[in-house]
């Protein structure tokens, strides 16, 4: 239980639950976060320095997460920004996934061939210091109206070869219930698409936004997946796993995405104790990605290795289940690829009997030997017959 009525005197818990209410009263600077926290120097330099470059914004529910004293603390390296951000690291890109090039509508990215990326509004209940879409979030492009809206629906109707719509933004979920409703209806509506997700921090940052209506409103929907973004286990509150179980009790099914933090949670227990109280929440953790090269979010960036080493640590030491892909969204729009640690040993290091055949280690690093079978040819003969020649 967070200590919000401490923090927050005077708040009710009908205004506290209203999620509403936790937009309007969300902290916009230095002086309602030092209400909350005993600020840094740092912190206070952060603010000013980056006031000019992204937004700030975070709920009252988020900052009651907050450690009051510790400027460490995971939520607030996440929500409060430091004077490096200010600063450009060396491959720091304003487009890191170039996107851009990739734009053929306003609210459209199209990237991969049967995927797209629809962008429904350019605000947040929290802006996140390592956001990625910072030029959008930023609200350097001044929104989504309805036309723009149209438009990419207009898009999605005419390439009958997207089946898969990833709404995100900003959060698709600060929309009004009525908003959402049509913008999904209109998706919906379009025969070729067969899967909608909706990308939303807000089970993290504003959990009360997840109310029995909504749950239900996606629900409607389906098949759609919830994509969610938790990054630390402090972020696994009564009120997130309330917010979960509405979605998942209604049948909404709920993934997680975190990104790899230096420093909030560039270790192996913080991603083994979060993905562990996930599965908890029968939220299934799917990708842990690597930082993207954004601007502004170098000091927070972890080597590659890092996540690498995460993999290595966790395997074998948790479920299957609590074990995330590491996802690296490769710069310049050249689409995501994962690392993992290596398992298969090289031929010349560890020859088979025959040469037919692998060497692998295990987690522990134990050698096994995994003999090819006799037969090498994988292809289905019933592929002809089920698929057609040409599929
Ligand atoms: S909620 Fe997502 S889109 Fe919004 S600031 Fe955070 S990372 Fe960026």
């Amino acid at each position: 239980m967070t200590d919000w009525r401490e923090r927050f005197p005077g708040v009710s818990e009908a205004e506290w639950r209203d999620w509403r209410w936790q937009h309007r009263h969300a902290l916009r600077g230095a002086e309602d976060l030092a209400r909350v926290v005993a600020l840094s120097e740092e912190e206070r330099r952060g603010l000013t320095v980056t006031r000019p470059l992204f937004r700030f914004g975070v709920t009252p529910y988020y900052a009651s997460l907050m450690d009051r004293e510790h400027a460490c603390c995971p939520i607030r390296l996440q929500a409060i920004p430091r004077p490096e951000e200010a600063r450009a690291a060396p491959g720091d890109l304003r487009d890191p996934l170039g996107e851009e090039s990739h734009r053929p509508a306003r609210a459209v990215v199209h990237k991969y061939r049967d995927r797209v990326l629809f962008l429904a509004g350019d605000t947040c209940s929290v802006y996140c210091r390592h956001c990625t879409r910072r030029r959008i979030t930023g609200g350097e492009e001044g929104g989504f109206d309805r036309e723009a809206v149209a438009e990419g629906v207009a898009y999605v109707r005419s390439h009958p070869e997207v089946r898969d719509v990833l709404v995100s933004g900003g959060d698709p979920l600060v929309l009004a219930d009525e908003r959402l409703e049509e913008l999904l209806a209109a998706l919906r509506a379009i025969p070729h698409v067969e899967l909608l997700r909706v990308a939303s921090r807000t089970p993290v940052t504003c959990p009360m936004r997840v109310t029995p209506a909504l749950a239900r409103l996606l629900r409607r929907f389906a098949p759609l997946f919830v994509v969610t973004h938790f990054n630390h286990l402090k972020e696994c509150t009564a009120e997130a796993a309330e917010a979960c179980a509405l979605l998942v009790d209604a049948g909404v099914p709920v993934e997680n995405q975190s990104v790899l933090l230096r420093g909030v949670n560039s270790t192996a227990r913080n991603v083994r104790k979060l993905n562990e109280k996930l599965l908890t929440f029968r939220v299934r953790p799917y990708y842990l990605h690597q930082g993207d090269l954004a601007e502004g979010t170098g000091h927070l960036r972890t080597p590659l290795a890092c996540g690498v080493g995460i993999l290595e640590e966790l395997r074998g030491r948790t479920s299957g289940l609590a074990i995330p892909h590491l996802a690296v969204d490769l710069p310049g729009g050249l689409g995501k690829v994962t690392l993992q640690p290596q398992y298969l040993l090289a031929p010349g290091d560890a020859p088979g009997p025959d040469g037919s055949g692998h060497w692998l280690r295990s987690f522990a690093g134990e050698r096994a030997f995994y003999p090819d079978p006799p037969a090498a040819d994988c292809s289905c003969p019933y592929d002809a017959v089920f698929y057609g020649e040409n599929a």
